[in-house]
């Protein structure tokens, strides 16, 4: 598939597929999991085997990177596995995970030698109670420890944290000095108004941006690109890494979507904030061309989401069926 193979209608190369694994969880973020939220069958959730078919059929049409998420990737298991053979597959360059860093520490050995090319940590909070009321489960000092793990072994390490207004905007800068003493990326995300994050208000990143800079009077634009997605990344003298911003509400940044995102019920999404999609797992389970899937799924995206009309979002689906 040459370049212009996955060029869509608005001049977008989409080369990069978040990949949902699993629509479980070991914790029960406030804005993404309720206590008792319904579960999809096991027969419905793809089986690695056709997760590694679709992406072999998603390099041919020109993905190049790879993400995988959930739910909670490492609840699944042989989630390492997958991710040794998401590597293998001809024409993908990277493959990275996105976790809520609970069951990481354990694993990491075995995801760096299955070659993961980095790796995202939720962290909310930095205070064990608040923790526990975000999540339900009392697991801060597990994310701690393999957030300096992952460091210590040199791999590439993200902080995503969902900020809440009036619950955890005030821990902004102990987030961000996470990266004065590791070399890692703190990127602050706006809530979407997607399944249960639409009960919770989005703090403008710009206001951060201006908290921070407070804190680091030198704090820089960096131009070099950091990773595949929409983050944009702050740099300072201070900082052994650096500050990232994922506005997805207040900075509509949709003119560069790269992305298409595959649900762990086997779902091919155009974006977020719209239902539609193509049912690959069907598709897949019936003996159809997926390759064909990837190119018309792609002159499917919208031009643009709508965060900022509600009344126009038609996806229902919780974010950890989506995967983030
Ligand atoms: N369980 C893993 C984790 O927490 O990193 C992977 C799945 S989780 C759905 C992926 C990311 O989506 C997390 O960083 C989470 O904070 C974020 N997220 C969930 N709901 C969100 C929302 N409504 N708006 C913005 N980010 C959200
Ligand atoms: Fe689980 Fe991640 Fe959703 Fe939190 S954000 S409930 S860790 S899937």
């Amino acid at each position: 598939m040459n370049a212009s193979g996955n060029v869509d209608h608005y001049g977008r190369t989409i080369d990069y597929l978040r990949i949902s694994i699993t629509d479980r969880c070991n914790l029960r973020c406030r804005y993404c999991m309720p206590e008792d939220i319904s579960l999809i069958s096991m027969k419905e959730i793809l089986t690695y085997e056709e997760i590694i078919k679709i992406a072999e059929a998603a390099a041919k049409f020109g993905i190049r990177h790879l993400k995988v998420t959930g739910g909670e990737p490492l609840a699944r298991k042989g989630a390492v596995g997958l991710v040794r053979n998401l590597k293998q597959v001809p024409g993908i360059e990277t493959v990275t995970l996105t976790t809520n860093g609970t069951l990481l520490k354990p694993v990491l050995p075995s995801l760096k030698s299955a070659g993961i090319d980095a790796i995202n940590i939720s962290l909310d909070t930095l205070q064990r109670e608040r923790f526990r009321e975000i999540t339900k489960f009392d697991r801060l000092p597990e994310v701690l420890e393999a957030i300096e793990a992952s460091c210590s072994l040199g791999i590439r390490t993200k902080i995503n944290t969902a900020v809440m207004p009036d619950i955890n905007t005030n821990e902004v800068p102990a987030l961000a000095a996470l990266s004065e003493r590791l070399p890692l990326s703190v990127r602050f995300i706006e809530m979407m108004p997607i399944g249960y994050g639409k009960q919770c208000k989005s703090y403008d990143n710009s206001l951060l941006l201006k908290t921070l800079k407070d804190r680091y009077p030198d704090l820089h634009p960096i131009p070099e690109k950091q990773g595949y997605g929409p983050a944009v990344y702050y740099g300072s003298a201070a900082l052994l890494g650096n500050i990232g911003f994922i506005s997805a509400v207040h900075g509509k940044f949709c003119g560069s979507c790269n992305r298409l995102r595959l649900t762990a019920a086997g779902e091919l999404k155009y974006c977020l904030c719209y239902e539609d999609g193509i049912d690959l797992r069907r598709l897949l389970r019936s003996g159809g061309n997926i390759e064909n899937a990837f190119s018309y799924a792609m002159q499917q995206k919208p031009k643009a989401h709508c965060f900022e009309t509600p009344e126009q979002i038609s996806e229902q689906k919780e974010m950890s069926r989506i995967g983030g």
